[in-house]
C-alpha cells in the first residue's frame, strides 16, 4: 500500500504569540497557493476564526480551490490553558464563523495543546479529525487514535521547522516516516522572517528556501508513489472502509492504531505492531 501524505497549514498571524502581524497571510498564502495548484495537490488549512474574518477573500480562495478547510480555533488561544466551558465557547464561536466559508468537519488546536477530554466539544460540534497531537510530543501516540463515536486523532509527524531544513538532511527524515504522514507548516513560514526580531526557530530557512524544499516534498512522495489528501479524505476512507483499511495497514505493517473511547474505555485493538 502506498503511504498517504497530508498536508497541512495553520493560518495565523506570524509566529504566534511573538508577533501580530499578519505578513504570511497577505505574501505567504498565495505563494503556497499557486504552488499546491502547480503540483496539483489539496492540502488542509487549519484556519483561526479571526483571520476568516479579516481575510475573506483568502480563506474563499482555499475553499474554491479544493482544499479544506479546517478550525485553528477562534484568535490561536492555547485550549490546555482554557476551562472546559472557555474552550467549548471558542470552538463553537470559531466553526459558526468558519461554517460560513463551507463544511468545517477538521480541527487542529493551536501548539498542538488539547486535552483529550476536550475531544467531546469537537464530536459534540459534529467533527471528524482532530489533528491536536503529534508523534514527536508527549504523551508521544504511536498512530491513529479511532474514537468509537466517529472521531479520529491523526497526529502530525514531525514539527513545522523539519521543512526548513537543509533537504538533504530532511529527506534522510521523511523516508522513514510512517504512513499516514502528516506534515504541517505555517504561511509566515514562505515569508523571510530573517530579519525579524523573533526566535531563531522562528526566521532560520523561512521566505524561498522554504518554498522550493515544500516543493522538493511534493515531488519526493509522489516519485515514490504516495497519495496526497486532505484531512476529510483521509478520515472518510478510514470510516467507510474500516475493516478493509484495518487489514491493508495490518499486512503491511506500516500504521499503528487504536480504538478509544470518550467513555475512557480505551481498547487496545492490533495496537502493538
Ligand atoms: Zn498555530
Amino acid at each position: 500500500m502506498e503511504k498517504i501524505v497530508l498536508i497541512s497549514f495553520d493560518v495565523e498571524p506570524d509566529c504566534p504569540p511573538y508577533l501580530s502581524s499578519t505578513t504570511g497571510i497577505e505574501q505567504g498564502m498565495p505563494l503556497i497557493l499557486e504552488l499546491l495548484s502547480t503540483e496539483n495537490v489539496r492540502a488542509t488549512f487549519f484556519t483561526t476564526a479571526v483571520i476568516a474574518e479579516k481575510f475573506p477573500k483568502i480563506v474563499k480562495r482555499i475553499v474554491d480551490e479544493g482544499h479544506e478547510l479546517g478550525c485553528h480555533g477562534y484568535r490561536h488561544e492555547r485550549f490546555d490553558k482554557l476551562s472546559y466551558d472557555e474552550a467549548r465557547k471558542a470552538i463553537e464561536k470559531a466553526t459558526t464563523l468558519l461554517r460560513r466559508f463551507g463544511d468545517v468537519i477538521s480541527f487542529r488546536a493551536p501548539n498542538l495543546m488539547f486535552p483529550e477530554h476536550y475531544i467531546r466539544i469537537l464530536i459534540d460540534n459534529n467533527y471528524m479529525s482532530d489533528s491536536s497531537n503529534a508523534k514527536y510530543k508527549p504523551p508521544f501516540p504511536r498512530g491513529l487514535e479511532i474514537f468509537e463515536e466517529g472521531i479520529i486523532r491523526v497526529p502530525a509527524s514531525v514539527t513545522s521547522s523539519v521543512l526548513r531544513l537543509p533537504w538533504r538532511i530532511q529527506k534522510a527524515i521523511h523516508s522513514r516516516l510512517k504512513s499516514p504522514i502528516v506534515y504541517f507548516a505555517h504561511p509566515w513560514e514562505y515569508v523571510d522572517m530573517r530579519k525579524k526580531k523573533v526566535r531563531f526557530d522562528c526566521k532560520f530557512g523561512t521566505g524561498e528556501h522554504a518554498l522550493k524544499n515544500l516543493q522538493r516534498l511534493i515531488q519526493f512522495h509522489r516519485e515514490k508513489g504516495a497519495v496526497f489528501m486532505t484531512f476529510r479524505e483521509f478520515v472518510k476512507l478510514v470510516f467507510s472502509s474500516r475493516i478493509q483499511f484495518a487489514s491493508q495497514m495490518l499486512s503491511n505493517n506500516t500504521h499503528n492504531f487504536f480504538v478509544k473511547s470518550q467513555s475512557n474505555t480505551l481498547q487496545d485493538f492490533h495496537g502493538n505492531l
